[in-house]
């Protein structure tokens, strides 16, 4: 049976990784993989998570199971982390949350939940996305479409023409929307277009699903929000897909949360049943470990401010680079346009060169980004950043 299986076509940022690891050129540059990378070139634990891990140790008694929904003080702290202290949606109890693994799981927790909701909805995504969402969607058995997002030539986004298609979306249908750092293009909606997207929300009566995975990484954990937040007050449902992977730094621990926004507080049962019944049909329940490593951090005044300073470290490193891409390009005389990188968040932006470009600059320099010419900001440094530059020059001027 298993001979009958179809080859199937490998990520292309997994093989980028492994020719990465396999170049021995010691000026290789990774900017494929989308993790958060020091100075030094390394992902670090957080000094705030290697405290708490250490309380964990001490105060563990138990390894029983968990629950369906995961820890509850997690889930409390996760809820008021997104929506802030005192939302309208939190303080009316509309709000059923399970904590799960990763924000991938996450999403296909919210694929499942949709279609037991309306078997027949669409999911519609921005055009381009991350790479997994569209599988993912559908390898739950939705349908997905695309909308206008990203515009490659103004490097900025097609806003008219998002919006015309977005007031075509029939109600019942579902609209992925990211909260900030969009993956792969940095380029995020602004205030005025969060308010846009609501009212249009309000007019055909489709669901937003937010997929926040770079809370904190972007302007601010508050600021970074924003859209969601305001978004939240005026519709009676929307889904919530988080992750803690790069803002705690706990990729590998598989963190993240699925919050569903009901009308009322009786419906926020009736999804929190339903939501608890996919949950256990997958994976029965979630890893504890990064959720009590989260809440641990956010139940103490001290290492909430110690992981507020680290991820303002992380944040304003990568911003900091964004500009300092600028500055060196213009050093090395490339008059070409890049101001953009400056206007775009979080950990990617395209480069917008071309595909013979990107090869030279991984054959001749061993400078390895994706093939959409999306480079991860935070695998400059102060080591290779001259390099990159010198190298992004050279293939530039042809
Ligand atoms: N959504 C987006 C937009 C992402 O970029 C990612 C991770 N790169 C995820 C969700 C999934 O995050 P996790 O690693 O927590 O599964």
């Amino acid at each position: 049976m298993f001979a009958q299986l179809k080859p199937v076509a490998t990520d292309p940022i997994l093989g980028l990784m492994a020719a990465y690891r396999e170049d021995p050129n010691p000026l290789k540059v990774d900017l494929g993989v989308g993790v958060y990378k020091d100075e030094q070139g390394h992902t670090a634990v957080l000094k705030c998570v290697k405290e708490a891990e250490a309380l964990r140790l001490k105060q563990e008694d138990s390894k029983t199971y968990i629950g369906m929904a995961g820890d509850l003080g997690f889930n409390a702290h996760i809820e008021k982390l997104a929506f802030g202290n005192s939302h309208p949606v939190l303080l009316a109890n509309r709000v059923t949350t399970a904590h799960t693994p990763g924000g991938t799981g996450a999403l296909r927790v919210a694929a499942e939940f949709i279609k037991r909701a309306n078997p027949d909805a669409t999911i519609w995504v921005t055009t381009p996305t991350w790479a997994n969402h569209i599988s993912l969607f559908q390898a739950a058995g939705l349908k997905v479409k695309e909308y206008a997002y990203y515009d490659y030539d103004t490097k900025g986004l097609k806003t008219e023409q998002m919006f015309a298609e977005l007031a075509q979306v029939p109600a019942g249908d579902v609209v992925l929307v990211h909260a900030c750092c969009h993956n792969p293009s940095g380029m995020d909606l602004n205030f005025e277009q969060w308010q846009r997207f609501t009212e249009l929300a309000l007019e055909r009566g489709f669901t937003p699903l937010v997929d926040m995975a770079y809370q904190g990484f972007g302007s601010g954990l508050d600021e970074d929000a924003k859209g969601l937040r305001y978004l939240a007050e005026r519709v009676s449902e929307l889904l919530l897909c988080s992750s803690c992977s790069k803002n705690f730094g706990l990729y590998r621990e598989r963190i993240g949360a699925v919050s569903i926004v009901s009308a009322d507080s009786q419906v926020m049962e009736l999804a929190k049943v339903n939501l608890l019944s996919v949950v256990r049909s997958i994976y029965s329940m979630p890893p504890a470990h990064g959720a009590i490593i989260v809440s641990h951090i956010l139940d103490s005044a001290e290492l909430t401010a110690l992981w507020h300073q680290e991820l303002a470290e992380m944040r304003d490193r990568i911003n900091n680079y964004r500009q300092l891409i600028i500055d060196k390009f213009a050093a090395e005389g490339i008059t070409q346009d890049f101001s953009f990188i400056a206007r775009q968040h979080g950990m990617f932006s395209f480069l917008g060169i071309n595909k013979a470009q990107i090869d030279r600059l991984r054959d001749e320099f061993s400078i390895y980004m994706v093939g959409s010419s999306r480079v991860s900001i935070a695998g400059l440094n102060h080591a290779n950043i001259d390099y990159f530059a010198k190298a992004v020059a050279t293939v530039l001027k042809g």
